[in-house]
């Protein structure tokens, strides 16, 4: 390729290589130096063009202002197990009518639009929980605006609220509770309150920021009123869109249909898809053949914060893949190949997380001012004693961030959002359980175990100095 682009023999290009010391057949990837190295020899300067990156770029190309609207709020339940998360989506789902159409959505989907009394639209993401969120997020797509969190008030704060939560704020996403169950006799809705309050939660009652509502999920109780706190939360955050463009956005989910090929669901956040266009989703590509509504009824375009169903890709694309429209057909295929070959390349040198080895050699670079942590242990007062004087180790250059800490085995979900936000796990007298441990073998995750506070402190700060020696 490198022989072609200069229009050189490709045994000169490999005799090049070999006065460098560099041993190449002709099918080998070159080095990214090395390629310069040559080119140089050969008279040519070196431009990279990253895909990923040029997608990237494109996408942020400025809109006009003028062409900017209003888009609708795109939404996640997340939650403790048996909390409401499920009857809440149902609900919504089922209960919503848009105008002039008789009945709820029926089937599953994984993201939906409802639309309220005064016309305001919410998109759902129906994959309930913090791990597809973070699932999700780990990937690249930052979809959701506001995440509800469920919290059953005949139970309590439990772990995986805890969880969603710390999963919610890594993503610097607002939160709602929805403090869910209160037809229940036993419920006690305050009780949750205090407990959210004394983790510096404190809900709008209680004199704080964050919007609260007591429902019953189950009895489609207040429901409305949660709904009406989602979009004045929206209306805070100013979400605008430019429906004028080409589409950009993100598979939910997909898969082969026996009668219909691939189907995908996939939630547009910018521009205007349209039945015809050429998208490039993953590194599947294809003419958008039909498109579907939360209903099964064709649409012809779908603009931002809209959720369709589409058919015409060649494959099933991952959810959490970014999709954007081309012009034509040709560059939509050259892109697909392009990115396919991209990934192939990716899982060879996987992407490499931070560890605490790695943070004086950033620090130097000088391209290093968060250390992000996830915090497991056995009791609770050394994982408070712990985030306590790790806090305390911050410096102006740099700043420890305890992402999310919590009592027990480190779980997947601790992996998953590590990988997401480039933190390290430190585990207090707690280990990684089986499927955590392989995820964070395969993400290169590094999970550091303590039995004495003074050491993980002591690692920590070494490292800050760029003085840690390393791990054996
Ligand atoms: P998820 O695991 O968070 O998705 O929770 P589910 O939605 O599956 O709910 C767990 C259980 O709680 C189910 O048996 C629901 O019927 C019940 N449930 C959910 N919401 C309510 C509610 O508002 N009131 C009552 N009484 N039960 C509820």
């Amino acid at each position: 390729e490198l022989a072609s682009l200069m229009d050189v023999a490709v045994t000169e290009v490999i005799s090049a290589c070999m006065s460098l010391g560099i041993m190449v057949t002709m099918n080998q990837r070159l080095e990214a130096d090395t390629i310069q190295l040559v080119a140089d020899d050969f008279g040519f300067d070196v431009v990279f063009s990253n895909v990923e990156e040029d997608l990237e770029i494109e996408d942020q190309a400025e809109d006009n202002p003028e062409d900017l609207v209003v888009r609708a709020p795109i939404v996640t339940v997340m939650g403790h197990v048996d909390h409401g998360k499920t009857s809440l989506l149902d609900y919504i789902r089922k209960a919503n009518v848009i105008a002039g159409e008789s009945g709820g959505i029926t089937q599953h989907i994984g993201a939906y639009n409802v639309q309220l009394e005064n016309g305001q639209k919410i998109a759902f993401l129906d994959t309930p929980g913090h791990e597809a969120f973070t699932a999700m997020r780990a990937r690249g797509a930052q979809v959701t605006d506001i995440a509800i969190i469920v919290i059953a008030a005949d139970d309590q704060v439990m772990p995986q609220t805890k969880e969603a939560i710390s999963h919610a704020q890594a993503a610097e996403v607002p939160l709602i509770f929805a403090i869910n169950k209160i037809d229940k006799p036993t419920a006690n809705p305050d009780k949750v309150k205090e407990q959210l309050a004394n983790m510096n939660l404190l809900v709008e009652e209680w004199g704080g920021s964050i919007q609260s509502q007591d429902i019953s999920a189950k009895q489609g109780l207040n429901v409305d009123e949660l709904l009406e706190k989602v979009l004045l939360e929206a209306e805070v955050l100013e979400l605008k869109a430019n429906p004028k463009r080409l589409a950009t956005g993100t598979v939910v989910e997909a898969a082969l249909d026996k009668g219909r090929g691939y189907v995908s669901t996939i939630l547009v956040q910018n521009g205007t898809l349209r039945v015809g266009d050429y998208l490039v989703a993953g590194s599947n590509h294809g003419k958008v053949r039909a498109m579907l509504d939360e209903r099964g009824n064709q649409v012809k375009e779908a603009g931002p914060s809209t959720p369709v169903t589409i058919l015409g890709l060649d494959g099933a694309p991952t959810a959490g893949d970014k999709f954007r429209v081309y012009e034509d057909e040709r560059e939509a295929k050259q892109v697909a190949t392009k990115r396919e070959q991209l990934q192939r390349e990716q899982t060879i040198r996987t992407q490499k997380h931070i560890t605490l080895d790695e943070i004086g050699r950033r620090i130097a670079l000088g391209d290093f001012k968060e250390l992000n942590i996830i915090l497991k242990g056995d009791v609770d007062g050394s994982v408070e004693a712990l985030t306590d004087s790790l806090q305390k180790l911050s410096t102006e250059e740099i700043h420890i961030n305890i992402l999310h800490k919590g009592v027990g085995q480190i779980t997947e979900s601790d992996v998953l959002l590590a990988s997401a936000s480039d933190a390290i796990v430190i585990g207090f007298n707690v280990r990684p359980g089986v499927s955590a441990k392989e995820i964070a073998d395969r993400e290169e995750i590094e999970i550091r175990n303590y039995s004495i506070i003074y050491d993980a402190i002591n690692d920590v700060k070494e490292a800050m100095e760029g003085m840690l020696s390393p791990e054996l």
